[in-house]
C-alpha cells in the first residue's frame, strides 16, 4: 500500500510557524518521549484574534516556545482536540495567560477532571487488581502500587471551567464554520475540527498519518471496548473529499485520508489475526500479557506495561465481542479463548 501523500516534509522550528493557508498556521512542540513533537495549530478567529488549537505538555521549553511564536497577537480561544497532557497540559496557562477559556467537548473535559483527580487508596487497589487480573506477575505489578498521578505532571492544572463544542454545533473561528467529527476509542469524545472550505481537517490523534493512536483498556473500565469505538468512528471521515488536507498532531500534514483509514483497519485486523491464532493453539488461552510478544516489538518494561496491558485487552475485547473468543476466569486471571 502506498504510504500518504506528505504536503511538507518537515517540521517547523520550535517557537516558530509555518502558514497552511492564509489564517491557518503549524507549530510544533517538541516532546521528552516518542514521538517526540507535538502539531499544534493557530486558526484565525475574526476580530476577537487567533485561536490555539492543543497546547503541548506543561514544560518551561514548551511556554516559551509559544510565547517566542505569539509575539504581540491577540489569543482569543484555546481550542483542545482531546484531554490527553501533550494535547491540554498548558490550557490552564494559556487560558490564564491571555484570559481565555478553554473550548472542548463535554467527554475530554470531565475525563480530564475525573484522572486528574485519581490517585485515592480505592483507585490504587483497583488498579493493582485490574492488572494482577490480565496477567501481570508480581515482579511488574509495583509500578501500580504508588500513589503518584502521572497524569498531573503533563497537566498540573486545568481551567475550572469550559465551553462545550459538540458534533451537532460548527465551531465558527473567523469566518469560518469547522465541523466537528469526533473520534472515539483513543479517548472519549476526540474532537477533529473539519473545515469543509477549507478543505481541512485538524485530525489530532485520530488520523495519524505513520502510527497508529494508543487504543487502550484502563482500570477506570476494565470491560470497555475501545476498539470497536475506533474502528466504528472512522466511518465518520469516509465522506471526507479524497483531496481533503489533514493535519494531524504527530507527523507531517498529508492528504490520502481514504487510503489512511483502509491502512489503519488492516493493521488492527492483522493483529487481531495474530491474536485468534495464538489463542486457538494454547489451551490455557491468552492473557493480556501473554500477548505483548505477539504484538509488540518493543521491550515491554515498568514505563509501558500499562499502556502494553491496554492496547493487548482492546484488542482481546473486540475479539470477545465479535465471538470469536471467550473469556474465562482461571485462578483469577482472565484468559481468552477459542470460542
Ligand atoms: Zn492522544
Amino acid at each position: 500500500m502506498n504510504g500518504p501523500d506528505y504536503a511538507y516534509g518537515d517540521l517547523p522550528a520550535p517557537g516558530t510557524w509555518r502558514e497552511i493557508q492564509p489564517g491557518l498556521r503549524w507549530l510544533s512542540m517538541p516532546l521528552p518521549f516518542p514521538p517526540d513533537h507535538i502539531n499544534v495549530w493557530l486558526v484565525d478567529d475574526g476580530e476577537a484574534g487567533t485561536a490555539i488549537v492543543d497546547t503541548g505538555l506543561a514544560r518551561d521549553d514548551t511556554k516559551a516556545h509559544w510565547l517566542a511564536a505569539l509575539g504581540e497577537e491577540t489569543v482569543s480561544r484555546v481550542v483542545c482536540t482531546h484531554f490527553h497532557p501533550d494535547h491540554m497540559g498548558l490550557a490552564h496557562w494559556l487560558c490564564e495567560r491571555f484570559g481565555v477559556e478553554l473550548w472542548t467537548t463535554l467527554g475530554e473535559y470531565y475525563t480530564a477532571r475525573a484522572i486528574h483527580a485519581q490517585g485515592s487508596a480505592a483507585d490504587i487497589a483497583h488498579k493493582v487488581a485490574f492488572y494482577r487480573a490480565n496477567g501481570i506477575g508480581e515482579d511488574g505489578i509495583g509500578a501500580f502500587a504508588t500513589p503518584e498521578n502521572l497524569y498531573r505532571r503533563g497537566v498540573p492544572d486545568l481551567p475550572a471551567h469550559y465551553r462545550r463544542i459538540h458534533a451537532d454545533t460548527p465551531l465558527s473561528l473567523g469566518d469560518d464554520d469547522w465541523r466537528i467529527l469526533v473520534g472515539r476509542g483513543h479517548c472519549p469524545e476526540h474532537a477533529c475540527l473539519h473545515s469543509p472550505t477549507r478543505r481541512v481537517v485538524i485530525g489530532g490523534d485520530i488520523l495519524l498519518p505513520r502510527i497508529t493512536p494508543n487504543i487502550g483498556v484502563w482500570p477506570a473500565e476494565p470491560m470497555a471496548n475501545p476498539l470497536a469505538d475506533y474502528l466504528a468512528c472512522l466511518d465518520g471521515f469516509a465522506h471526507l473529499p479524497a483531496d481533503t488536507l489533514i493535519l494531524p498532531a504527530h507527523g507531517f500534514p498529508y492528504r490520502g485520508v481514504h487510503a489512511r483509514i483502509a491502512a489503519i483497519r488492516a493493521h488492527h485486523e492483522e493483529r487481531l489475526e495474530i491474536l485468534v491464532k495464538a489463542a486457538g493453539e494454547r489451551a490455557a488461552g491468552l492473557s493480556a500479557a501473554d500477548c505483548f510478544k505477539l504484538l509488540f516489538r518493543r521491550e515491554i518494561g515498568p514505563h509501558n506495561v500499562g499502556l502494553a496491558t491496554g492496547e493487548a485487552l482492546a484488542h482481546l475485547h473486540l475479539l470477545e465481542s465479535r465471538g470469536q473468543l471467550v473469556r474465562r476466569n482461571v485462578d483469577g486471571v482472565w484468559r481468552f479463548g477459542r470460542a
